[in-house]
């Protein structure tokens, strides 16, 4: 790639984007921002695939059940009065699966976003995980309303419209996970950004 902060990252519309009809939005926020969609497509994902997606090891799945614990906490709500436990691992396994389930309820659009800074851009673009703290001008600000506690209360994850890679790292993998090791990458110029 021309310039060496030109990346690509990975992007995934949601099944509550899909339904919301929000996907041409959000390529329309990518594109506005002078990056450039290089694949794309919309498929139905298997459970396993997203299994495979989401990291599977003990702390990712901790962390996942400590943000929820802390969500409690800070409503001033029980636990393990809603869920049965209060064990970190216990919860954050219980949201991994509602993550599965939610990510299979709808066909969802896989897209590679290339541009300077692709990464992080893109995700300034999403706004934060949460979309009841996401700043207005986020796409998640700007769509959605959801919360882990309304998420929880109702067994389910938290709705927020899209997926976007976190570090050029995880970008890789997931380019790699969703597209396959010979993914049909497009290159173009665009106008006014490129020449
Ligand atoms: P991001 O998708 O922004 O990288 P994470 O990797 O932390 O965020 O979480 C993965 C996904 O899990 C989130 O996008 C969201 O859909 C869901 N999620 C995160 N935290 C919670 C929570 N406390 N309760 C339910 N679902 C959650």
């Amino acid at each position: 790639m021309a310039h060496p902060k030109e990346e690509r990252t990975y992007v995934m519309i949601k099944p509550d984007g899909v339904r919301k009809g929000l996907t041409g939005e959000v390529i329309r926020r990518f594109e506005q921002r002078d990056l450039k969609i290089v694949a794309l497509e919309m498929f139905q994902p298997t459970r396993q695939q997203i299994s495979d997606h989401y990291p599977k090891d003990e702390a990712w799945i901790r962390r996942l059940g400590q943000k929820s614990i802390t969500t409690y906490q800070t409503y001033h709500v029980d636990p393990k009065e809603k869920l049965g436990t209060d064990d970190e691992l216990e919860i954050g396994k219980m949201v991994r699966e509602w993550l599965v389930d939610y990510m299979i309820s709808a066909p969802l659009v896989r897209m590679i976003v290339q541009g300077i800074h692709a990464v992080d851009v893109v995700r300034k673009i999403a706004g934060p995980t949460l979309p009841y703290k996401a700043e207005v001008g986020t796409i998640r600000g700007d769509f959605s309303i959801d919360s882990p506690l309304l998420a929880n209360t109702e067994k389910r994850a938290v709705a927020n419209i899209l997926h976007a890679s976190e570090t050029p790292e995880e970008a890789a993998h997931e380019i790699e996970h969703w597209f396959g090791k010979s993914a049909q990458i497009h290159s173009y110029k665009r106008y006014g950004v490129d020449e």
